[in-house]
């Protein structure tokens, strides 16, 4: 299998709320590539997060790209707020989405890079008629709401199906995972064909500067 560029994207889920400048330029200084930002609404996912005035103040505090993950209702309404507030990539949940064509489009069209993402359970089927309309897919190997789960490892399968649907195809399509990243699942994930690893809990939890590396050269 062809490796791609692996980029580390540190979810700050995990990070301490409190102190979230710090808790930022700490994984920026560890050698994140992206910084991930799960939108949580309570009623697609049953937890709250955060929304576009913290996310606006975020951007103004990192040099990195903000790869916002929006597990919310209905996300057609609140897309351009999100995109004001300094998303460079901007993903929405096939499931929480009536006309997830046309979500994609208007994402693409502010110039920002368009995701999909599919929950554990949801078939690959579900995204067949919108790849071309995507910059990356995310494949959630937990169950998104919190922070810290186990990681399900029925996903390895569908990240093998993509990854070679993806090559078949000739596309340019990232592979994103997320939920229950560490270093030992890396190296599963990374082998089935992702290439975008988000972590928290292992990020967070332990040396960044260390396990930052440890995950992208988990593949290898
Ligand atoms: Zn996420």
């Amino acid at each position: 299998m062809n490796r791609r560029n692996i980029k580390i994207a540190p979810s700050i889920l995990s990070a301490d709320f409190a102190n979230l400048e710090k808790e930022i330029k700490r994984v920026e200084n560890a050698g994140a590539d992206l910084l991930h930002v799960d939108v949580m609404d309570g009623h697609f996912v049953p937890n709250i997060t955060i929304g576009p005035p913290v996310i606006s103040a975020i951007s103004g505090k990192t040099k990195l790209p903000l790869d916002v993950h929006l597990m919310i209702e209905d996300p057609d309404p609140c897309i351009d707020s999100y995109i004001d507030a300094g998303a460079s990539f901007l993903s929405v949940h096939a499931e929480a989405c009536r006309h997830l064509q046309r979500t994609l489009s208007s994402i693409a069209a502010r110039k920002v890079k368009p995701g999909v993402a599919l929950n554990p359970a949801t078939p690959l089927d579900a995204i067949k008629y919108v790849l071309k309309d995507v910059s990356f897919v995310l494949l959630m190997t937990v169950n998104p709401g919190f922070g810290g789960q186990k990681f399900i490892p029925a996903v390895l399968e569908k990240i093998r199906e993509l990854s070679s649907k993806i090559a078949a195809e000739g596309l340019d399509i990232d592979i994103e995972v997320d939920g229950g990243i560490n270093e030992e699942t890396a190296q599963k994930v990374i082998d089935a064909g992702a290439n975008i690893l988000v972590a928290g809990y292992a990020i967070y939890r332990g040396d960044s500067r260390k396990v930052i590396r440890a995950l992208r050269n988990a593949g290898d």
